[in-house]
């Protein structure tokens, strides 16, 4: 499947730009997300054929990346560097490519000059054609010697292996076709095997005509060219047509109840249905492209369609799909638990599976309840949790969460549990300061563990940074803290890292920021890159040896789902974290964190910005009725959902968390992108507040 094309012209002035434009606008107008690329262009006035290109393909692609390099000089691209003394690199211009292919599904790239034009040294645009591994769009001027001209370009193309997908004839001249012109692409077509992929008949100079009319003349310009054999497989397949589209929406409407959502107003909005990703962009149905600013609920790391991980699960279903963990192994989940043991903080040593955050969680505390019965505590039955704090939406990880909205109405349903205070140090419950508070919230902490310790089995903890609740962090030493306190008074700690794991917070666990190993950890969300439902819990090698025993005395741990450790998820969560490594992911964050801490900074500005708290990939910004009186929002002024609905027209996907606006981009996401999306929600917040 190519991703895209390279446009070559047998000669200069035979209108490459142009017809490169058309294609651009007509691939465009089919509703594919079209990229645009002119390596180098030389005779750049202001912009230049670049520009055009872009205006033509409607991107908001920065100029830099879609025309790397621009010079003055009407010459070859080598000796026009040469003149300006700026050094073309190679690199930067493969390094530009890959960053927009990503970004978008096709990419139509326009050479410079004829097809063995020198851009640096001794490597011509024909080098670079082979290096992008594009197929050619060759486009050939109407006159006479068109036909050696095009013939031997066409015959370069095969030397060095480069597909050719047809010929686009351009009338370059306005004058009334000879016979020569007339009968030349057929002739052509027949000697070479070729195909024409159009005539275009004479056009003015289009850079004189402005704006829109432009547009519209190229799109009649590619009505001319058969856009057909240049279009990828995936764009023309599975379409549907406007009305299965609008049927989609009422369906939407009918039959689907939306989590964490109130249907009341849903059903009056006009709804987004997803149907594509690319790398760090979604599309709707609509054929509009979207930044996924939340990484689809927080899981995706590599981008959408990630090779690798798309291969993962094809490979794996060529062998099988699912087969039970219940008293038999398959490959993929003893290589993934071997795997997560190998990354996990030091000390926890066995995997169990299952297939969301709430059961991962719900397994930790009935395997903490169990390890204490079954090791002579059998006093030792409740847990402490925190205030705001969120473990997921079953029974078990609802009674030790601590957000009143989603949880105070089954209040009757839930088993007690012990609830410290957190640190929220924006509105800190004992008035104090970070740093100088020295972490007095602490204090509270531990005297409750020294009232109740006999009777605590475990505490259960979001380490760094409590998420659902809207991106609380924890002052520095604070997890090492509470880790401490645990041993010190005889409780298991279990780390839910469902939403910090895999590198969110800038290591791969949070637990690693203060070389903190828990007793029992909790991981889902990230761990399959975003693309299926998987989870585990680890626990320690002493924990599991607390259900070891003759099969009489029932210390097995009673538990499992049915899809437990299924096996094409752990087959793609094992390419995920394969990944980690070869694209040497977590160290490539840093960059991005510092680039996001430094960006947000100016969110101060604005008036109804009271807090913005990071941890890593991890961002909160809460907005506040009175920045100095920190006062809320009311619940029923819906803040969040305003801003996020805003935050749309600047195609950014976003989700609130009540009044706090979340960013929590794919791991792999670019600076570029990273800025459109705090573009976007910068201002989203400021014409909404
Ligand atoms: C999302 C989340 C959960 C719940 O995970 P699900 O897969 O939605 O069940 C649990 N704990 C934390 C910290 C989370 O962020």
């Amino acid at each position: 499947m190519n991703n895209g094309i390279f446009v070559i012209g047998t000669d200069t002035g035979v209108g490459k730009t142009v017809i490169s434009a058309a294609i651009a606008c007509g691939l465009k107008a089919g509703r594919i997300n079209i990229g645009v690329m002119k390596p180098v262009q030389s005779g750049g006035h202001a912009g230049g054929d670049a520009q055009f290109l872009m205006k033509a393909a409607g991107v908001s692609d920065s100029f830099d990346l879609a025309c790397p390099y621009s010079f003055k000089p009407p010459v070859a691209p080598a000796l026009a560097a040469k003149l300006e003394k700026q050094p073309i690199s190679i690199d930067k211009i493969k390094e530009s490519f890959k960053v927009l292919s990503q970004r978008h599904d096709f990419m139509v790239v326009e050479g410079a000059g004829g097809f063995h034009v020198p851009i640096k040294d001794k490597y011509l645009v024909s080098d670079l054609a082979t290096e992008l591994g594009l197929p050619v769009v060759i486009v050939s001027r109407l006159g006479l010697g068109t036909i050696n001209h095009t013939l031997l370009t066409i015959e370069a193309c095969r030397q060095k292996g480069i597909e050719v997908l047809g010929i686009v004839f351009n009338q370059t001249e306005n004058k009334p076709l000879s016979v020569t012109e007339k009968t030349n692409p057929g002739t052509i077509s027949k000697l070479s095997g070729i195909p024409v992929l159009g005539v275009v008949p004479y056009n003015p100079s289009l850079r004189a005509i402005k704006g829109s009319e432009a547009i519209s003349v190229l799109r009649k310009i590619a009505k001319k060219i058969n856009l057909k054999p240049l279009i990828p497989a995936f764009s023309r397949k599975g379409r549907r047509s406007q009305e299965q589209n609008q049927k989609l929406k009422t369906w939407d409407k009918k039959y689907v109840w939306h989590p964490f959502t109130q249907m009341k107003d849903y059903e009056k909005e006009k709804p987004i249905i997803i149907e594509e990703g690319k790398g760090s962009y979604i599309k709707d149905t609509d054929g509009k492209w979207y930044i996924d600013g939340i990484s689809s609920l927080w899981v995706n790391v590599h981008g959408h369609r990630k090779k690798e991980l798309d291969d993962a699960i094809r490979n794996q279903l060529n062998k099988i799909a699912h087969s039970t963990l219940l008293g038999l192994g398959n490959a993929p989940s003893v290589e993934l638990a071997k795997k997560l043991v190998e990354i996990a903080p030091k000390g926890l040593s066995k995997v169990f599976y299952s297939d969301s955050g709430s059961t991962a969680v719900e397994i930790a505390l009935k395997i903490a309840f169990q390890y204490q019965q079954q090791t002579g505590n059998t006093r030792k039955t409740k847990f402490v949790s925190f205030v705001n704090a969120y473990h997921g939406d079953t029974i078990g990880s609802v009674s030790v969460g601590g957000m009143d909205l989603f949880h105070k109405i089954y209040k009757p349903m839930l088993f007690n549990t012990i609830k410290a205070s957190a640190p929220y140090c924006y509105r800190c419950h004992l008035g104090l300061k970070h740093p100088a508070c020295k972490l007095k919230c602490l204090a509270g902490l531990e005297n409750i563990l020294k009232k109740q310790n006999r009777e605590i089995a475990a505490l259960i903890i979001e380490p760094l940074i409590q998420g659902a609740a809207g991106m609380l962090t924890q002052p520095k030493g604070y997890i090492r803290k509470v880790r401490e306190l645990c041993t010190k008074y005889g409780m298991l700690m279990i780390a839910d890292e469902v939403a910090t794991g895999f590198g969110r917070t800038g290591t791969m666990f949070a637990c690693q920021h203060e070389n903190v190993t828990p007793d029992i950890m909790c991981v889902a969300k990230s761990i399959t890159g975003g693309y299926l439902p998987l989870a585990a819990t680890l626990t320690t090698q002493q924990i599991y040896n607390g259900f070891l025993a003759d099969y009489s005395r029932q210390k097995t741990f009673f538990h499992g789902h049915t899809y437990t450790g299924n096996p094409l998820a752990c087959a793609v969560a094992i390419a995920n974290l394969e990944l980690y490594e070869k694209e040497k992911l977590i160290p490539k964050l840093q960059g991005k964190i510092a680039f996001l801490r430094n960006e947000l900074q100016r969110f101060h500005e604005l008036e109804h910005v009271g807090d913005i708290r990071q941890q890593g990939m991890m961002v909160g910004i809460e907005l506040v009725k009175n920045k100095k009186t920190k006062l809320d929002y009311a619940y029923s002024e819906k803040i969040g959902i305003r801003v996020i609905k805003e935050a749309r027209k600047h195609g950014v996907i976003l989700r609130p968390l009540g009044p706090v606006i979340v960013l929590m981009p794919p791991l792999s996401i670019s600076i570029n992108e990273l800025k459109t999306i705090l573009d976007g929600a910068y201002k989203s917040i400021q014409t909404t507040c």
